[in-house]
């Protein structure tokens, strides 16, 4: 008897086995003897299904399960399905442990998420305030699934394999028949017409991307700079060499680093020049990101919240916008002699344009400096353990990934972190 793929995984979801160490072990590997889950002995891997032995349809070797095998899937399967979409074994498993048992919530269906969106979102709902909350038993599903997790992280990743670490097998060749194509059509100095130069490498490139088009690592870890920047140096063309002055005449270095440096001693230095710019732009471009980022986790690392009232009767006066609606609603604002004023989303939308004067940790009493009271940080924050040094080690870390990512030639819109983006963002 034979089974679909998607029948076992339901099963495995009912019987609770995702949840044990030992089926993630046995599924996810290649054991040499027969396990809980899984029997070894024959041509076939077998598995456990309603106390029989069964193959899988499609799965003639181990492991049983890697996550990149695809399935379709019918509207209406799960509660979190609702139309026919084609997904992947590890997004199936994850939806399932992270949307369905861990809280429960449709709220995710058919929609891009990730990690950190949901962990934003656990985080909000376990606030007493929260419109919806969770409740606390989700602590203890938390610390199981990482508890599962932690271990398999290790062997689920998949970084390199043997096809992506050599050289790919007939692109010498390749290379020399699209080179000498080029001088046919072009003439031998087509290098030095740069619109020629690109579509000699885009097609060189074309032929590795199809080469390793069924690698598991293809578009995970063989993907973006690794593949268009370092694979396409090492084995395509070292490609056009930064100049260090506008004076410098362009050149092209058309010989992959797979062939060792150039000869030629202009070229060399154009090589050596690259690379020292390179390393020479970064710097420049992440030290002043790098310094805000340490300093943020220095100054905040230690902060810690306490929940009575440090008494200031200082506030910092706010202009009500849009923006900062849900926000407010967080924050203890000051009127006259009560400190301890909250109002809700109604209140302030009525008043957006309108000024209040918010408690906020710049105007909190509270000494010495590394205490904040809860009333100046807000109910949010206060509730999360070690939230602020969460929220600079954040800030930090997107600052340094937005300048690298402004250095890579891609524009980002730089993020305004309040704790509207940090709590609320969804
Ligand atoms: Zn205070």
């Amino acid at each position: 008897m034979s089974i679909r793929l998607i029948d076992y995984l339901d099963y495995c979801f009912t019987k609770n086995y995702v949840l044990k160490k030992q089926w993630w072990l046995e599924v996810y590997t290649q054991p040499k003897s027969d396990g809980v889950y899984v029997r070894v002995s024959g041509d076939i891997p077998m598995v456990e299904y309603n106390n029989e032995w069964v193959s899988i349809d499609g799965i003639k070797t181990l492991p049983i399960l890697n996550d990149y095998l695809q399935l379709k899937i019918k509207k209406g399967h799960r509660v979190t399905i609702n139309e026919d979409m084609t997904t992947t074994v590890g997004r199936y498993i994850l939806n399932y442990l992270f949307i369905e048992w861990l809280t429960g919530d449709s709220k995710y269906i058919n929609k891009m998420t990730n990690f950190k969106d949901i962990a934003t979102d656990i985080f909000k709902r376990l606030s007493p305030n929260a419109k919806n909350p969770l409740s606390y038993d989700i602590i203890d599903k938390l610390g199981k699934l990482v508890y599962l997790l932690r271990p398999l992280s290790g062997f689920k990743t998949v970084s390199l394999t043997e096809k992506t670490f050599f050289k790919p097998d007939g692109l010498d060749e390749f290379r020399k028949r699209t080179y000498e194509k080029y001088v046919k059509n072009y003439g031998k100095d087509f290098t030095k017409d740069k619109t020629i130069f690109l579509m000699y490498e885009q097609e060189l490139m074309k032929w590795i991307k199809d080469y390793y088009k069924d690698d598991p690592t293809f578009d995970i870890t063989m993907a973006g700079k690794v593949l268009n920047s370092s694979v396409k140096k090492r084995y395509v063309s070292y490609g056009i060499l930064n100049k260090m002055s506008p004076d410098e005449p362009d050149r092209v270095l058309i010989t992959p680093l797979s062939e060792g440096y150039p000869k030629d001693k202009e070229m060399i230095a154009g090589v050596n020049n690259a690379t020292r710019q390179g390393s020479a732009g970064r710097g420049i471009e992440t030290q002043t990101t790098g310094v805000v980022a340490k300093e943020l986790i220095k100054a905040t690392h230690g902060f810690k919240i306490k929940l009575h009232d440090c008494g200031t009767k200082e506030g910092f006066n706010f202009r009500i916008e849009e923006p900062f609606v849900k926000v407010l609603t967080d924050l203890y604002l000051i009127e006259g002699k009560n400190t301890q004023v909250k109002y809700d989303e109604e209140w302030f939308r009525k008043r957006i344009g309108q000024t209040v004067i918010v408690r906020l940790p710049t105007t909190c009493k509270e000494r010495p400096g590394d205490v904040l009271c809860k009333y100046c940080v807000g109910d949010t924050i206060s509730t999360i353990e070690g939230a602020i040094g969460l929220m600079a080690i954040n800030a930090g870390g997107d600052g340094v990934n937005n300048s690298l990512s402004k250095f890579h030639d891609t524009i980002l819109e730089l993020k305004n972190y309040t704790t509207d983006v940090m709590f609320r963002d969804y």
